[in-house]
């Protein structure tokens, strides 16, 4: 990985920066700077370029995102056949670093945006949901985590013979699984019970999220929209069932954000699996009392309440004929296996597909 490093170092060195792209529209803004849809000249076609904001520590991460990314298009997926958007260059510009991608379509969230929010048919949330995963098994393969898949990062790919299909993109919080340095990562709603509760991470963080993105897919809205993170795991708990396991729970930093723990068993407490656990979760009131400065809980209506009501009763989508019934039932198993609060029980990538 180091060896990645100095390599993409000496290959900045060795370029200068040309007349060559043409700024066209700006695509997208986000943490790490901007991204414009230019023409290239030299090429004749358009490219999505990510102009890195010009400070030394997002110039660090994002050289971080040229090696892991070339690292995965060359090696692992040399036939771009496995959902990964392709780099096709990096170069600097004004203290800036710029990384041109092919250039693809609008993001998940938009999409969701455009349909109103109600959710995609069955038929595309499954077709996305397969290429996603293809993705995610390339990237434990490689034994990168990406710490921030959410819809945003999940772009539709133009269409070739009319065939609907996704791209996993920014690569700018990746990390490799075992040298994982950050652990503010994830976007709060699509944020792993591990991270939240501040305990070391694997490629199952990713997992987790892409659980969280399905069920979006589906009823259109994020499954844990918490205006907290501890509004996020109450949520969790709610929905789901059960708890982090108690072993988890004692090695976690920040589980005394969260959780009170007594010396005995909390009575009736439904833990994991069934187990009797000594940790339950704080109250609203607790958090309240204890923070100085009131959290803002969120007062979203909807979604909340248990997982397989959610999908079953969900009120955009008639559920008429038996078949659509039997994938409602597969939908839930198959986002228990990801929404799974033990990160060694969730399923990994191959286990999901
Ligand atoms: P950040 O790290 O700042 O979030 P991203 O790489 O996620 O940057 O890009 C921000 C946004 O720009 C994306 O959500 C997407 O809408 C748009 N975008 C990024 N790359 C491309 C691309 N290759 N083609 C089209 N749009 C893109
Ligand atoms: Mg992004």
């Amino acid at each position: 990985n180091s060896d990645l490093i100095l390599y993409v170092n000496l290959e900045l060195v060795n370029k200068k920066s040309d007349r060559r792209y043409i700024v066209e529209e700006m695509l997208g803004q986000g943490t790490f700077g901007q991204v414009a849809k230019c023409w290239d000249a030299e090429t004749n076609s358009y490219v999505a370029v990510k102009v890195i904001k010009n400070q030394p520590a997002f110039y660090q991460q994002a050289i971080m995102e040229v090696s892991l990314l070339s690292m995965l298009n060359d090696k692992f997926d040399p036939d771009d056949q496995h959902h990964i958007v392709r780099m096709l260059d990096f170069f600097p510009w004004k203290n800036h670093l710029c990384i041109t991608f092919e250039m693809l379509g609008h993001n998940l969230y938009e999409l969701l945006k455009k349909n109103n929010l109600r959710g995609l048919q069955l038929q595309f949330v499954r077709t996305f949901s397969r290429q996603i995963l293809d993705a995610l098994i390339v990237m434990k393969g490689a034994g990168i985590i990406h710490c921030d898949l959410k819809p945003e990062n999940i772009l539709i790919t133009p269409k070739v013979n009319s065939a609907a299909g996704v791209k996993v993109i920014d690569f700018g919080s990746a990390c490799m699984e075992g040298k994982t340095i950050y652990s503010y990562i994830q976007s709060r709603y699509y944020r792993s019970p591990e991270v939240l509760l501040g305990y070391p991470y694997t490629t199952a963080i990713d997992m987790w999220s892409f659980g969280c993105i399905v069920a979006e897919l589906y009823i259109g809205l994020p499954l844990f929209p918490g205006a907290s993170e501890y509004d996020v795991l109450s949520r969790m708990i709610e929905m789901v069932g059960g708890q982090p396991p108690d072993d988890l729970l004692r090695e976690a930093k920040n589980t005394r954000k969260f959780f009170k723990h007594a010396g005995s068993i909390y009575p009736g407490n439904e833990a994991h699996d069934g187990l009797r656990s000594s940790y339950r979760i704080l109250t609203e009131d607790e958090v309240e009392a204890r923070d100085s400065k009131k959290p803002k809980i969120g007062k979203w209506y909807f979604p909340r309440g248990r997982l397989d009501r959610l999908i079953f009763s969900y009120p955009w989508k008639n559920l008429n004929e038996e078949a659509e019934k039997e994938d409602c039932l597969a939908l839930v198993d198959f986002l228990r296996g990801l929404v799974e609060f033990d990160p060694n029980k969730r399923w990994s990538p191959l286990q999901a597909s």
